[in-house]
């Protein structure tokens, strides 16, 4: 039998969106209460998890409701042959749902999560090994898709949503939909980014200001982005590729052109080279910020 580690487990608890699957175990040939075909295995997996009370990740412990599971007569059963209870009569395969709560070893606070435990073949065919498959069907407070405090902050409250929702896409690999969230959050926020760096202090940047001046008459982004491609701050520069060309770049051409793999590849690297941007830029104008302060103090104490 090849069972999941912990960790695994844990991460499917953690990570996974509703209605992910997870195989947990692998050529299972007996009954074994330690392979999640019965509601014990369930019980004291660790996990992390942000604490509905405490607000930050804290250690969490699963545990069975007091009452919701047969005592352990019901599970003894009296011949191998016997059917197990946890699996169904008609269909003789494993299919039972185990309720968990999660709790919080620093606060006693509890969460809920609703897991389904099936097998690919009926009791009677145990020899010739069984998989057991987990699906979350369940969980209180719902599964949230977090962003990064980099974009939190800087995105607006719409693409915010969209980049969860492409997130939510990446977690269940649907590719098409997480390139086509990316493509809406690069097409709002690619004229900010070109603004902030207006705003930047380095060699040129007066030709992006200008540029950017010209850009809300006429509203031609190539034309600004020609511009942009020629005059960036070194922290964006040495890449040795335009990272913002890169990213209008993928707004040009259709999604039907991609497969859903390789729609997840590019979400997955708009993913990385967004925040890259993003972060740099952030950087830079609070660094600036911080200067301006610093000067404006001198100045101040001097006067
Ligand atoms: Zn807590």
């Amino acid at each position: 039998m090849n069972k999941i580690s912990d960790q695994l487990f844990a991460d499917f608890l953690t990570n996974k969106p509703l209605y992910s699957k997870i195989k947990a175990v692998e050529s299972l040939t007996k009954y074994s209460s330690s392979a999640f075909i019965d509601h014990t295995d369930f019980k004291d997996k660790p996990f992390r998890f942000t604490c509905p009370e405490e607000k930050n990740e804290q250690t969490f412990k699963t545990d069975l409701p007091e009452h919701g599971y047969p005592r352990i007569s019901v599970m003894i059963r009296e011949k191998e042959d016997q059917l197990p209870y946890t699996f169904d009569s008609k269909t003789r395969k494993l299919d039972f749902k185990v309720h968990l709560h999660g709790i919080c070893q620093s606060c006693k606070a509890k969460i809920d999560f609703l897991i389904r435990s099936t097998s690919d073949k009926e009791w009677d065919k145990r020899e010739e090994g069984m998989t057991i498959t987990l699906q979350k069907v369940g969980q209180f407070p719902a599964y949230e898709i977090g962003l990064n405090t980099t974009l939190k902050k800087y995105l607006s409250a719409d693409d915010q949503a969209s980049y969860k929702k492409a997130l939510a896409c990446l977690s269940i690999s649907y590719g098409i939909g997480a390139y086509a969230y990316l493509r809406r959050v690069i097409e709002n926020e690619i004229k900010r980014i070109i603004q902030d760096i207006a705003e930047l202090d380095f060699d040129g940047v007066e030709f992006v200001r200008k540029a950017y001046e010209n850009f809300k008459v006429d509203f031609q982004m190539s034309k600004l982005i020609d511009i942009v491609n020629k005059h960036l701050p070194a922290s964006l520069k040495e890449l040795g590729d335009n990272p913002v060309r890169l990213l209008y770049e993928q707004l040009s051409g259709g999604i039907h052109e991609f497969t859903d793999g390789q729609c997840m590849e590019k979400a997955q690297n708009i993913d990385i080279l967004l925040n890259y941007v993003i972060k740099k830029i952030n950087e830079e104008k609070y660094q600036l910020n911080d200067v301006r302060k610093a000067m404006q103090n001198l100045r101040k104490e001097n006067g």
